[in-house]
């Protein structure tokens, strides 16, 4: 397996977006999976690019980190870190995005009134641009009809692989995964291993794609 030559850009992590100065929407995700893809495409030979949200893992070796928090700034460094061979986009971003006011929310004012916004869709944004990756994989933490939501995400962002696990059980921050993956070929049922392990055989996926 060799991704010597090749840039490999990975999101992972999850997003926070503030609702005020001080505070933020987050999710559960650990960024886990990841930067083990990361730290897998790395040890293939491959110059690794990792944008990730607020986490608290240590970076890979060999790997070129970007730190962002939020969803629109996770879009600016993606799109600075093109071109890319390969882009993996792993990340758990926010869907929505809060008109933040300049002050405080008080308690004293009651229950806030939040208004949302939508956030860009990064995968979908980079499978629309001209300088698109030759090969762009998805992830799609799904609690049912797993495959199915997968395949109707593929179509839908124009991604050519989608990797997609159950998040119904312990896989958010939790050390393995169940994956399928979907592509244009068909689906591959994986059996449960750790994240290191998809990571692993996923990397060797993406290197035998490449030749
Ligand atoms: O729509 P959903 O969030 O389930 O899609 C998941 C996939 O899309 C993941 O690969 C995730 O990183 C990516 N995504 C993105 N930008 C968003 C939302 C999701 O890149 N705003």
């Amino acid at each position: 397996m060799s991704l010597e030559g090749k840039h490999v850009l990975v999101t992972a992590g999850p997003t926070h977006e503030p609702i005020d100065p001080v505070r933020v929407i987050a999710n559960r995700s650990s960024g886990r999976q990841g930067f083990a893809i990361a730290a897998a495409a790395a040890k293939g030979g491959a110059r690794v690019t990792l944008v990730s949200g607020p986490v608290s893992l240590k970076t890979p070796d060999g790997v070129e980190r970007v730190d962002v928090e939020t969803a629109r700034q996770m879009a600016e460094a993606v799109a600075a870190a093109l071109p890319a061979d390969v882009a993996i986009m792993v990340a758990a971003v926010a869907d929505w995005r809060v008109d933040v006011p300049p002050t405080k929310l008080k308690k004293s004012d009651g229950p806030p009134q939040l208004k949302f916004l939508p956030n860009p869709d990064i995968l979908a944004e980079l499978a629309d641009r001209p300088d698109r990756p030759r090969l762009l994989v998805g992830f799609a933490a799904e609690t049912e009809s797993v495959v199915e939501n997968a395949i109707a995400k593929q179509v839908a962002k124009g991604a050519d692989w989608i990797v997609a696990n159950d998040v119904s059980g312990d896989v958010m921050g939790g050390a393995h995964n169940r994956v399928h993956l979907v592509t244009r070929d068909g689906v591959e049922h994986w059996p449960q291993m750790t994240k290191e392990e998809v990571a692993h055989r996923l990397i060797e996926r993406v290197s035998k794609e490449l030749q």
